[in-house]
């Protein structure tokens, strides 16, 4: 199987803050991969490094092929071939759901005007929001626009996408239709990393579990590690109900 992200002994620091402490992991193309860990372990930090927006100090990570702890890796291309969700969508408020989402390929010149409507219309079916098209972001629920910041990165055809815990600022109602499009992305294959709090839908989606602990991998399983944690810390997280 095909590794698109590959960390190995990955050491990275804010100035002397030491955040990414030796973290080795692996994401096969076509699984989902779940972070989870306390606030503070380094889960963003990691997903940060995986496209390129902050760098490492020691250790190699590759990255669909790229070598990023290289210096004259090209990162460019790298952010079109790995999308990233955030908590905080981030729409323009003045361009419709359809010019929001087509964006990027347009600016990259990955797409001309026809191609982009093409994609357009194809990512929006894929998050369930055809017919928003011709919307504004501010006409649209938190949720639908999650769901459009979704499609937004779709529209590149990344080869992975990355999931910052996207719902943490959502409602619980519209927190199940973001989560409800990412299982179905999931199902179509999509390798994704999600760094989450939905305990429940990691174990329902993801392939592997990864749970971070003081910027280290401590504990790596499937579903069933919730049942039957192997280390007090992974326990604690568990029973703490985050
Ligand atoms: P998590 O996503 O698991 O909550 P983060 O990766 O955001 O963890 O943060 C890990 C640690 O790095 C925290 O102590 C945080 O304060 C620190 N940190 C995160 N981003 C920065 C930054 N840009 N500059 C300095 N410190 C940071
Ligand atoms: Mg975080």
């Amino acid at each position: 199987m095909t590794a698109l992200v590959t960390f190995k002994d990955v050491h990275k620091s804010y100035g002397t803050l030491p955040v990414l402490k030796g973290v080795s992991l692996t994401v096969p193309e076509g699984r989902v991969v779940a972070l989870i860990g306390r606030s503070g372990s380094g889960k963003s930090t990691a997903l940060r490094c995986i496209n390129g927006l902050e760098t490492i100090q020691s250790g190699t990570l590759e990255v669909c092929g790229r070598k990023l702890h290289e210096a004259n890796c090209d990162l460019r291309h790298l952010r079109m071939e790995v999308g990233i969700v955030f908590q905080s969508y981030n729409l323009f408020p003045h361009l419709t759901v359809e010019q929001n989402v087509t964006l990027a390929p347009r600016l990259t010149g990955k797409a001309s005007q026809a191609e982009a409507h093409e994609i357009a219309r194809k990512v929006l079916e894929q998050v369930g929001l055809a017919e928003k098209a011709k919307a504004y972001p501010e006409q649209l629920s938190g949720g639908q626009q999650q769901r459009v910041a979704i499609a937004r990165s779709l529209a590149m055809q990344p080869r992975v996408i990355l999931f910052d815990e996207v719902t943490s600022a959502l409602d619980p109602e519209l927190t199940a239709e973001v989560l409800k499009t990412i299982e179905q992305l999931a199902q179509s294959g999509m390798t994704m990393v999600l760094v989450t709090h939905e305990m429940s839908f990691a174990r329902r989606v993801a392939d592997e579990i990864i749970f971070m602990h003081q910027g280290v991998v401590w504990e790596t399983g499937d579903g069933s590690m919730f049942d039957s944690p192997q280390t007090p810390e992974l326990r604690q997280f568990v029973g703490s109900g985050l």
